[in-house]
């Protein structure tokens, strides 16, 4: 269970988090909601180790996240994508690699050396990356340069990589943002697959609103860094307050 308590982030006078608290379940999707500058991406920071709250704690399990690096959080199993592409040049199978770069435990130089240990990891690394390529629908195109994709599939790489961690939370920062219906369509079917198969945790920042309401069991809505509420996406679409501040009723 992953366990978000008060936290507080401020820069230079701006409050982005005020005092934000949500649990998201094993198995759960939970939505974060809310307008432009509302504080998700920064919510995201956090759970990432990107950014450090003023006040205010992050739990996973019985372990505190709130004050360890970036990579530390990674390992102990909570992956993200960026709101905005990351993936590099390369093929698909190149960044899926990058992805799992964290569980690697032979070095870069033993890897270099091609010392057998180091290899017979690389191959098996090889192999989960195929599965999870096959898994979101990407193995077609496995040897392509990431440059050459759509945008979506482009997106759908972004959602890989961070899959290639192993994770037990997913934290996904707008994954459908500038895809046209059919790709989000599919983007959606691909989470819950992933969801469904894998049993990981997803928190889910998304603006497309069927988008939450299909695939979230809480929803809770942030605006101007405060929670605003909290509950199913049915109970949050009929909130007086959310309806007045966030979808301008
Ligand atoms: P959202 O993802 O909900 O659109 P963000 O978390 O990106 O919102 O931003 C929340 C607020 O914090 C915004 O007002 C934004 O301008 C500000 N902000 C985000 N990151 C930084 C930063 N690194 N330095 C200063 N202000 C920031
Ligand atoms: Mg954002």
């Amino acid at each position: 269970m992953l366990a978000v308590r008060g936290v507080t982030v401020r820069f230079a006078g701006l409050t982005a988090l005020d005092g934000v608290s949500f649990t998201v379940a094993p198995g759960s999707v939970h939505a974060l909601i809310g307008p432009n500058g509302a504080g998700k991406s920064t919510c995201f920071n956090v759970l990432s180790g990107l950014c450090r709250p003023v006040a205010g704690t992050v739990r996973l399990g019985d372990t505190e996240l709130t004050r360890l690096a970036p990579h530390r959080i990674a390992r102990l199993g909570v992956a993200r994508t960026f709101q905005n592409i990351v993936t590099t040049e390369g093929t698909v199978a190149d960044n899926l690699m990058l992805g799992r770069h964290v569980l690697t435990r032979a070095g870069f130089t033993a890897a270099a050396l091609r010392l057998p240990g180091a290899v017979r990891e690389q191959r098996a690394h090889r192999a989960r990356v195929r599965e999870i390529a096959e898994l979101v629908g990407l193995d077609a195109h496995f040897d392509t340069p990431v440059t050459a994709l759509s945008y979506g599939d482009r997106k759908r790489v972004e959602f890989a990589r961070a899959l290639c961690l192993e994770p037990d939370v997913l934290l996904l920062d707008e994954p459908v943002a500038g895809m046209n219906g059919a790709e989000r369509a599919r983007t959606a079917r691909v989470i819950g697959e992933v969801r469904a198969r894998l049993g990981l945790s997803v928190v889910l920042v998304e603006h497309d609103m069927g988008l939450v309401m299909r695939l979230a069991d809480e929803v809770t809505v942030l605006d101007f860094g405060r929670p605003l509420a909290h509950g199913t996406p049915d109970e949050v679409r009929r909130h007086p307050e959310v309806l007045r501040a966030y979808l301008g009723a």
